[in-house]
């Protein structure tokens, strides 16, 4: 499967904003956008003026990179968002959000998006039982994670699961810390996406085509 393997930390200072891909460093004061602000290249600090495209294109690559979906597969999320009943922008960050790398995310069981990613390739999570190692696979309402019990006893689990005591999980999952279950109780809402996205721009921006 085709993935982004540059610098993560040049994405967020392309877009000019923390996109939040790199675990704790992103809160730290080793964050590469806090240290160097401005647009990588030469020409960073002249880029002025960016015209209507400019600015839904530049909307559309923070979405994509906070998520850390490649342009295909975007653009097949925002196809399925418009063909759903609702508004497209909504319905478009409701799947990114419902993304089983995401999920894992938000429920405190990896660092970043992009350890989620490799944590479910890597087969360490069952969804309704089963294992699951599709990181792009859409989660349901209803439905139920756990961690393999072969996983628990790592390091690396060992160690987020004592975190999860200090990590918010949003509201439409469900978890159980102790047991480090979770369940989708409902499909997450806009104003359950923590990033102020303007997902208006990116509909504008695919309609055009
Ligand atoms: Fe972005 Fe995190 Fe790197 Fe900061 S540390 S630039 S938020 S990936």
């Amino acid at each position: 499967m085709a993935r982004y393997t540059g610098s993560v930390c040049k994405l967020c200072r392309r877009e000019g904003t923390k996109l939040f891909l790199k675990g704790d460093r992103c809160l730290s004061g080793k964050c590469a956008i806090e240290k160097h602000p401005s647009v990588p290249g030469q020409h960073g600090n002249g880029r002025k003026n960016v015209k209507e495209y400019g600015v839904q294109f530049r909307e559309k690559q923070k979405a994509k990179r906070y998520y850390g979906v490649l342009e295909n597969q975007f653009k097949g999320y925002f196809e399925k968002a418009e063909k759903t009943e609702g508004v497209a922008g909504e319905n478009l960050l409701n799947l990114l959000e419902r993304r089983f790398d995401n999920v894992i995310y938000r429920i405190g069981l990896a660092n970043s998006r992009k350890e989620a990613r490799q944590l479910v390739t890597h087969g360490h999570f069952r969804l309704n039982g089963k294992k699951v190692n599709i990181p792009s696979l859409i989660v349901r309402a209803g439905d139920v994670i756990t961690l393999r019990e072969e996983s628990r006893s790592s390091e690396k689990f060992k160690a987020l699961i004592e975190s999860l005591d200090s990590h918010i999980t949003p509201k439409w999952i469900e978890l159980d810390k102790g047991q480090v279950v979770a369940k989708v109780a409902a499909l997450p809402q806009r104003d359950d996406v923590d990033f102020p996205f303007e997902e208006h721009l990116i509909v504008e921006l695919y309609s055009k085509n």
